[in-house]
């Protein structure tokens, strides 16, 4: 207490009504508080605590406020403003921090007593990211977190950069014919350069291929959509539950871009689906072959892209997965944990909904049937008894 210097949380707004009651809200009126205020107390003790002043200056300055207030009760004020996660502890921060519109984001969306931004983006520091796919969503994924302070990426992807490639991916002209992985690691340094990024040329066909690229992952993007999105979703569901990491997947086709569901492990015995829960429920419904035909997905390469689609689908896509990394990253469960998103920018539709554990998925379905966590075998259906839906 003696070294604390007060400020009020990130997010919440002062706003002093005639009559007597101060109020305070959080921008998004998930929470309020309402302070009975008749002599002006509180407007003046929250207007003095502004992070520069220690607990016994506020109380100086209270005193000769001539508002009759007693240092005993200033600490006692002060003590309820923490506890009820309207103040924090501002001492340690750097001069800046308190500039800092990120610090302060992360702080207000994770909207915790005690949470604080410097703390906050330190938290992302130590995250490790895996991107799989660096082409129109991975791309900005990767640039999003690294500018976002996230300190190191794993981006994943076979790929060059080709001229069709130019209209939704952040690469130069100049990068044409190089690989995507060293194109993406170029323009992360030039952004962010206290970030660590690491390339890898790899197509990955199989939950076997991404095993040793997991080991001390924070969480994995699936943005990679060869050969299509679902199966690609499937893959990275395989892979992360039996070793509990978090992850999500987001994609477009057209115009319509889809996020979600965020996976994590069960928090207080309570799971929730993965990607590839809704991966199977969208391979029922447009039924394709198991196997995909490399020679089918070569020509649909060699043929350019097959959607009609542009830039915004690939930002919105991206976005909505790095707001959930960053909220996992800083400690809040992800928004779209259990839920995806499908929004059509060009026609203003947005859906967002529950998604529900698909008997056919054969990610999370085996922790969910037989709670062993046990591996599932690579490239064949897992099949479940009994179904947990
Ligand atoms: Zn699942």
């Amino acid at each position: 207490m003696e070294e604390m210097r007060p400020r009020l949380r990130a997010g919440i707004l002062l706003l002093r009504r005639a009559g007597g009651a101060t109020y305070t809200t959080s921008p998004d009126v998930t929470r309020s508080f309402r302070l009975d205020d008749e002599d002006g107390s509180w407007n003046a003790l929250l207007s003095l605590a502004d992070g520069t002043r220690s607990v016994a200056e506020i109380a100086a300055a209270m005193a000769a406020s001539g508002l009759g207030r007693s240092e005993s009760d200033v600490r006692e004020a002060i003590e309820a403003g923490v506890a009820a996660g309207l103040l924090v502890d501002a001492s340690g921060e750097a001069p800046a921090a308190a500039h800092d519109a990120l610090g302060l984001y992360l702080e207000s969306v994770v909207a915790t007593p005690g949470a604080r931004g410097d703390r906050l983006r330190q938290r992302l520091r130590g995250a490790r990211v895996l991107v799989l796919g660096a082409g129109g969503i991975g791309s900005w994924v990767a640039l999003g977190l690294a500018m976002s302070g996230v300190g190191e990426i794993v981006a994943v992807d076979p790929d060059v950069v080709e001229a069709r490639n130019l209209t939704r991916q952040p690469y130069p002209q100049r990068m044409i014919g190089r690989r995507k992985i060293e194109a993406l690691g170029r323009l992360v340094r030039e952004r962010a350069p206290a970030a660590r990024v690491t390339g890898v040329d790899l197509r990955v066909d199989g939950p076997d291929d991404l095993g040793a690229l997991l080991d001390g992952v924070t969480c994995v993007v699936c943005c990679a959509d060869e050969p299509d999105p679902e199966a690609t979703a499937l893959t990275v569901a395989r892979a992360c539950v039996p070793r509990a990491i978090p992850h999500v997947a987001a994609s477009y086709a057209g115009t319509v871009v889809r996020a979600g569901p965020f996976w994590t492990p069960p928090v207080r015995g309570r799971r929730y689906p993965c990607p590839g829960c809704l991966a199977a429920e969208g391979r029922r419904a447009a039924p394709r072959p198991d196997d995909v035909d490399p020679d089918l997905v070569a020509a649909r390469r060699a043929a350019g892209a097959t959607w009609p689609t542009s830039v915004v689908q690939a930002q919105i896509a991206g976005a909505l997965a790095i707001s959930d990394v960053l909220l996992l990253a800083a400690g809040r469960a992800p928004a779209m944990r259990g839920r995806s998103l499908v929004f059509d920018p060009a026609r203003a539709r947005l859906i967002s909904r529950r998604i529900r554990f698909d008997a056919e998925c054969g990610g999370c379905m085996i922790q969910v049937v037989n709670g062993s966590g046990r591996r599932p075998v690579a490239g064949r259906p897992n099949v479940v008894e009994g179904g947990a839906r």
